[in-house]
């Protein structure tokens, strides 16, 4: 089953959660990343984003300040914006986003190249070091940005000056004789040039994304040669890991596993995916299945997480995902949401939006404080704050949010998911509406010519029911698809209160109504959502003997405020009762789950470090509260712990 994604200006939520988190991007993250992004906020890490944009264009003099992709934070902040706008009009914002727009088009030169680095600190050494140094990963950031501000303003000097140096970028790459052959160490341009060639029908975009997806790893590695023709110049990074490091170690076509740095692999993979759609390549689009496979079925943490190795932010290997050293990194979670979504409208199948769905509510809420004001960059499963301070191979850890960070990727990265949500929510085709994830909000579809609006009543993920109100323009026959969660093992669907047979319409985890539709049919669909106890595969050593707590698909973890410092020493017996419960006043409104576990009497030990079995530790008796997973450090800094001793 094949579906196209859906514009965002289609979708208007109304919902109690991701209303709450949009306001935050919109209120609070924007504005304050506007003003990191100026030098306005004091005590966090100068950007200069904005200066290095001003000294380009010749508005400023001075020298350019941060790292060789420091254009790509505007970016994201721009494209963040651009979402902001397409769901609610701000003539404010918009104003400075077009001052935004003007100052980048001034600094793009004269051969459509544009990046402030290179531009004012090393203009000879454009083009020298794709390995490393990121122009193409920026110039992808900017096209995404462009391609969201034209289609939610219809304004198109950012698309014309992307579009200009995507020119320049087809010019400079390729096999001709005057060309060159490489292609980005950070892969993001290649998803980013087919969003570029579906806004403009320009078909070379979509060429230069399958030249930079089929040049990847090739013999001789271009890698090699750009270094031998820089002479001395700077030797890899982390030399060890080689070109795998940024997915370059084969031809993509030949590679069998996930491998080096997360967020580079998923977003070569979402490029991947694109070129395999757009090209109708079965060979690639295998290629990706292939490794889908191996990320979602081998090395993703419960939460969504992707990274499991801070040496390289990367994939280590099959079923290694330590939970307090991990580095699962708040992008990796977000790359691997625009891969499952991409993936999914290869093929509609349930599998891919409940991974889309796991890492959203998880892995990427957790990388934003409930107040909008601080982010997580690495989202590990299990942390003592003492030993983060301490240990060596747990310096990346940062047991509390930062503010902003040099390395400022994640935060807008987080922005420009929420913001853009709407569009994730559902697919359509000639005749069927596919429902991929369930909130409050209202959608308007086009069914191959007919006019279909549906309205998503729910107060998911806490409660169970979802109610869709179902608005053709008249009546007539066509087809609703529900996903049914893979975690969820009691469905209920009724239209107008009549049950339907679910076995007999199910396929890949979408529930088919296919009917006549009048205006006003109702659907009543019912997730149960009881409290549900997960082991992970034996192969992961880290959680033998543990259990992790999820309910909907929101995955809990304990924290020290609620539940005492030393985690571990908490026992889950199989026959613990466990109770959820709905608090309204915490962490902006949550489901907690409450029960009553063991707890291994610390005070018996007294100065003893090891002790023989025949004594038998003492236990008693405590109340547990699990908080969901992404709300974890709103409150008191301290120990967090997701899987949790069973015995
Ligand atoms: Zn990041």
């Amino acid at each position: 089953m094949k579906a196209k994604p859906i514009s965002l200006a289609a979708v208007r939520l109304n919902d109690r959660l991701w209303q709450n988190r949009f306001r935050l991007i919109k209120d609070q993250v924007v504005p304050y990343q506007w003003d990191a992004l100026n030098d306005r906020i004091p005590g966090v890490p100068p950007s200069h984003s904005i200066e290095n944009f001003r000294i380009a264009a010749g508005e400023s003099t001075g020298e350019f300040f941060g790292r060789v992709f420091q254009d790509s934070d505007v970016a994201k902040w721009l494209e963040a914006v651009s979402y902001v706008l397409a769901a609610e009009p701000d003539p404010e914002l918009e104003k400075i986003a077009d001052e935004v727009i003007d100052l980048i088009a001034k600094a793009q030169q004269d051969d459509g190249y544009l990046n402030t680095y290179f531009t004012v600190a090393e203009p000879d050494r454009r083009w020298t070091n794709l390995r490393d140094w990121h122009e193409l990963y920026c110039a992808g950031h900017m096209m995404e940005a462009a391609v969201a501000y034209y289609e939610a303003t219809g304004k198109r000097k950012l698309l014309e000056v992307m579009c200009r140096f995507a020119d320049h970028i087809d010019r400079t790459f390729g096999h001709k004789p005057d060309q060159m052959r490489g292609y980005p160490g950070h892969p993001e341009i290649e998803l980013a040039l087919v969003r570029l060639y579906n806004a403009t029908g320009n078909e070379r975009y979509l060429e230069l994304s399958k030249y930079f997806i089929d040049e990847r790893g090739q013999e001789p590695h271009w890698y090699e040669i750009e270094q031998e023709k820089r002479g001395a110049g700077p030797r890899p990074y982390l030399p060890d890991l080689g070109p795998a490091y940024s997915q370059a170690h084969l031809p993509i076509r030949e590679q069998q596993t996930a491998e080096g740095h997360a967020v580079r692999a998923l977003y070569l993979f979402s490029g991947v995916t694109d070129v395999a759609t757009e090209t109708n390549d079965n060979e690639l689009l295998d290629v990706c299945k292939r490794l889908w496979e191996n990320v979602t079925h081998q090395r993703m943490y419960i939460t969504g997480a992707v990274g499991s190795d801070h040496y390289g932010e990367r994939f280590s290997l099959d079923y290694d995902l330590p939970n307090d050293r991990a580095y699962t990194e708040t992008c990796a979670s977000i790359a691997l949401v625009f891969w499952a979504h991409r993936m999914l409208h290869t093929d509609i199948d349930a599998e891919y939006a409940d991974v889309l769905e796991r890492a959203l509510y998880n892995g990427v809420l957790s990388g934003i404080s409930l107040d909008g004001k601080s982010f997580f960059y690495v989202n590990p499963l299990e942390v003592w704050p003492e030993a983060c301070k301490v240990r060596d191979d747990l310096r990346h850890v940062k047991t509390v949010r930062q503010g902003w960070f040099s390395c400022a990727c994640c935060p807008p990265n987080v922005a420009r998911l929420i913001a853009s949500l709407g569009q994730y929510m559902y697919s359509h085709s000639a005749d069927t509406a596919y429902i991929h994830l369930y909130a409050a909000n209202e959608a308007n579809l086009d069914l191959g010519g007919r006019k279909l609006r549906l309205a998503q009543e729910t107060d998911y993920p806490w409660q169970e029911t979802v109610s869709v109100t179902v608005q053709p323009d008249q009546a007539g026959e066509f087809t609703i698809a529900l996903r049914i969660p893979g975690w969820c093992k009691k469905t209920h669907l009724a239209v107008n209160g009549k049950p339907a047979d679910l076995a007999s319409i199910t396929a890949k985890g979408y529930a088919y109504v296919s009917r006549m539709w009048e205006p006003g049919d109702e659907i009543q669909l019912t997730l149960a959502m009881p409290i549900q106890r997960i082991r992970a595969n034996p192969q992961v050593r880290e959680n033998a003997g543990r259990v992790a707590l999820q309910r909907g698909p929101i995955v809990y973890c304990l924290e020290e405020v609620d539940n005492g410092a030393n985690l571990s020493s908490m026992i889950l017996p199989p026959s613990a009762e466990l109770t959820a419960q709905w608090q309204p006043e915490l962490l902006s409104g949550v489901m907690v789950i409450k029960g009553k576990a063991q707890r291994i009497d610390e005070s018996t030990w007294e100065n003893t470090l090891y002790c023989p079995v025949e004594v038998p530790p003492g236990t008693r008796t405590v109340e547990i509260t699990a908080i969901p997973y992404s709300t974890w450090c709103n409150r008191l800094p301290g120990e967090m712990l997701v899987w949790i001793r069973e015995t």
